[in-house]
């Protein structure tokens, strides 16, 4: 493979030492390996790296040996299809084998292993995707990958059809990356045969279809890509709720220093909790994710205009990320476009910290509340007060409202048992 004239300008990312120590090993017999993928791509772009992913003309056996032989912490992540992942410094880099897939069933493939580098590119899925790196910075770009990337043309290495057919998680991956890579007019080869073959769709586990998803969501204008996804009847197969692609656009415009994907997804998807609990299931999100995103159907009743207490008040109770939550959502339905009102409630999330209420359970024993959950109910009933007060009530003063409730089972003085 030849590579091109330009040379990229060695990146932070390229001499750092966790990099130096995992090339090394790699090249300590003679062998060679390029960075490739997204680690290339987004060099090129000058934007940050967030994983490096190696190419190798080594089998993975030998892979695992030079890692090993350099003491590096190694993970046989997907053995089969050729990636080892080295753990070097805590970080971890996906080392594959060079491969050119010998058959495919449009979920998974079996591969050969090969040498050929040119190859190895014709199995990725998009040109952009395709460009090599040497750790010197001389570049390879076997599929016209570099004008496409400056172009922001999102291309199909091959017939898009036959290569969706392959894999029809490229579908997904299509409209991942034209969200982050990609110009208008997206590709219209591309977009047919994302749309032709659209049913492919339903043979992708929820994990995989979850994570593009999100990605997408997390995008600069994710209104725009699902528009796309909806046109091609990509969205209805994968989350037939997404139905608000205004209000996700409106939400993008308010959130884009600050994007959630998650927050996104509640804001395009139609429903209330129990709808977005449904969603959360199906798409196989953590309870964590599922959590919030049955809080997002009905954000708490934030105005730019509310007073202090009531501010304080409703971030207390529901914590930071909620109540931002729930600032986006409303902010995203204020025609106002109030921006700096709304911003100034982000600003004071940020800068807030929870008060610790100053009395507890033991208080609550010593003034006679009995042991039981009448203790968590009293503590809550002092918390009102406490909240309502703007967290200034003192551990006296709600001390004395704890006697006066424990005074109310009638059991117990103040000079104890
Ligand atoms: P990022 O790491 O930012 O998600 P990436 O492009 O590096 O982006 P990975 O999933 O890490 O994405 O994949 C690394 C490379 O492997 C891709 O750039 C592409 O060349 C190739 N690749 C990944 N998934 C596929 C696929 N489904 N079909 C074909 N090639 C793929
Ligand atoms: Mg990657």
């Amino acid at each position: 493979m030849k590579p091109v004239a330009e040379r990229l300008t060695p990146q932070p990312w390229m001499s750092a030492p966790e990099t130096v120590a995992v090339i090394a090993a790699l090249t300590a017999r003679g062998g060679t390996a390029r960075f490739v993928g997204g680690c290339v791509r987004d060099s090129v772009l000058r934007r940050p790296v967030k994983d490096v992913d190696i190419a190798t003309s080594d089998v993975p056996e030998t892979v695992l040996d030079l890692l090993t032989a350099a003491g590096l912490e190694v993970a046989p992540t997907g053995l089969a299809h050729g990636t080892v992942t080295a753990i070097s410094g805590g970080l971890p880099f996906e080392i594959t084998t060079l491969r050119r897939d010998v058959a495919t069933d449009g979920r998974r493939a079996t591969v050969a292993f090969t040498d050929d580098w040119a190859a190895d590119a014709a199995r990725r899925d998009f040109t952009l995707n395709a460009l090599y790196l040497d750790p010197d910075g001389t570049l390879y770009d076997p599929t016209g990958g570099l004008p496409d990337l400056r172009a922001g043309r999102v291309r199909f290495v091959g017939d898009p059809a036959s290569r969706i057919q392959e894999d029809y998680l490229r579908i997904l991956r299509f409209f991942r990356i034209y969200a982050h890579y990609g110009k208008p007019p997206p590709d219209a080869a591309a977009l047919a045969a994302c749309q032709q073959h659209a049913a492919g769709l339903a043979q992708l586990s929820a994990e995989r279809v979850a994570h593009e998803l999100l990605r997408i969501l997390g995008a600069a204008d994710p209104a725009a890509v699902l528009e796309l996804t909806a046109r091609t009847g990509v969205l209805a197969r994968i989350v037939p709720e997404a139905a608000n692609l205004d209000r996700l656009g409106a939400l993008a415009r308010c959130d884009g220093a600050d994007p959630s994907p998650l927050r996104r997804l509640a804001a395009v998807a139609h429903g209330g909790p129990d709808d977005m609990a449904a969603l959360a299931n199906r798409l196989k999100l953590s309870n964590k994710d599922r959590d919030r995103l049955v809080a997002l159907a009905v954000p708490a009743l934030i105005t730019t205009t509310a007073d202090p207490i009531t501010r304080r008040a409703l971030l207390y109770r529901s914590g930071r990320e909620s109540f931002a939550d729930s600032v986006y959502l409303r902010w995203a339905a204020d025609e106002l476009d109030n921006a700096a009102g709304w911003q100034a409630l982000l600003t004071e999330a940020a800068h807030w910290r929870k008060p610790m209420l100053p009395v507890g359970g033991e208080d609550a024993l010593a003034a006679g509340v009995p042991r039981g959950p009448e203790v968590g109910h009293a503590l809550q009933a002092v918390e009102d007060l406490w909240i309502a007060s703007d967290f200034l009530a003192g551990r006296g003063e709600l001390l004395a409202e704890l006697w006066q409730i424990g005074r109310a089972f009638g059991g117990r003085s103040a000079s104890g048992d």
